[in-house]
């Protein structure tokens, strides 16, 4: 890591000169900490070969800590300000800067292709992101990202935990996540009122047989009324509680089971039974539309689920 990395007077000194007030609506919390910063970048795994996609690069903490470490560094940045000003504070020619919003970006915008997302994430749009990113480039063979500490716990707990929900299956369908560690409010300008977590996550095959958004419709239904049977709670998803029992019987999953219970891989045979089930099952709204012969809209119901609705599904 051969950049001079920043600390606070450094971020102040540059956000004076750049005049960035920062902005709550777009989750500005710069770091201003290089031991935090060195932590991120050792947490990563990342190697000499990785091209790094980072979002939300701000004024470029952690974009220096990453030039130094990969081959090439996409920087996603919202903000045109922050975009624009980057290159100045990182030279480096293995640079890129998307003046984007990493919710609408594709594969295609990136050459070459990002190997491991590393980020100190916009808070309110982290998980949304992190799932637009692992559906969108399939090259991302893991990474590492800071959320809020409510939001880390949720994206690495298991079934049977009670912060297990939509995050934690829909990330378990694509990736093994685990929590690497806390970070403390001191560490960011302007000074956050809640903690941060570092996720680490490796990327894995999803479960055989199944329909990444068949699967992610029944997901949801199913923590829509977590505290409901399965029977109950997925009977407006399947066209009734006995069409719901047949299908759970059929995917072997007990019918008096709860979501809060069940894995990916158990999700996914729900989803698989409904298909060969006489009646279907029933689908996600785009999913039904489509049977019925309609467009298929690109609206994607799993990244509705974003933690700002984080007491949505709190038991
Ligand atoms: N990485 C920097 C750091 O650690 O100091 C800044 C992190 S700050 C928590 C989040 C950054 O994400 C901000 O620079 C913000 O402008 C940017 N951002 C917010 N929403 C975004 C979006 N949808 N797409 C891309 N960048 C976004």
């Amino acid at each position: 890591m051969a950049d001079a990395l920043l600390g606070p007077a450094e971020i102040r000194e540059l956000a004076a000169r750049l005049g960035v007030t920062p902005t709550k609506k777009l989750g500005q919390n710069f770091l201003h900490d290089p031991n935090t910063i060195r932590r991120i970048v050792t947490a990563a795994g990342l190697t000499a070969d990785d091209v790094a996609l980072e979002v939300g690069p701000g004024l470029g903490s952690l974009t220096l800590g990453l030039v130094g470490a990969v081959r090439h560094v996409h920087a996603i940045e919202i903000d045109p300000r922050l975009a624009a000003a980057l290159p100045g504070t990182v030279t480096a020619a293995h640079l890129t800067v998307h003046n984007a919003d990493a919710m609408h970006v594709r594969g295609a915008d990136f050459d070459p292709p990002p190997t491991m997302l590393v980020a100190n994430l916009p808070y309110n749009v982290a998980v949304p992101v992190v799932l637009h990113l692992l559906a969108e480039l399939p090259t991302l063979r893991g990474g590492l990202v800071m959320v809020q500490k409510e939001v880390a716990d949720r994206l690495v707990a298991g079934p049977g935990s009670k912060v297990y929900g939509v995050p934690s299956v829909k990330l378990a369908w694509y990736a093994h996540a685990r929590s690497a560690g806390k970070v403390p409010p001191a560490v960011f300008w302007p000074v956050p009122n809640v903690d941060s977590g570092l996720v680490a996550f490796t990327r894995h095959d999803p479960p055989a047989g199944a329909d990444r958004r068949e699967v992610f419709a029944v997901v949801d239904a199913a923590f829509a009324q977590r505290r409901k049977t399965l029977r109950a709670a997925l009977s407006g998803w399947a066209g009734g509680a006995a069409q719901a029992e047949n299908v759970l019987v059929a995917a072997g999953v007990s019918p008096q089971a709860r979501g809060e219970s069940l894995t990916v891989e158990q999700f996914a045979a729900i989803a698989a039974a409904a298909k060969l089930s006489p009646s279907g099952g029933k689908l996600s709204p785009s999913e039904r539309h489509r049977r019925r012969g309609g467009l298929v809209t690109t609206e994607e119901p799993e990244f509705v689920n974003n933690e700002l609705q984080i007491g949505d599904d709190t038991p």
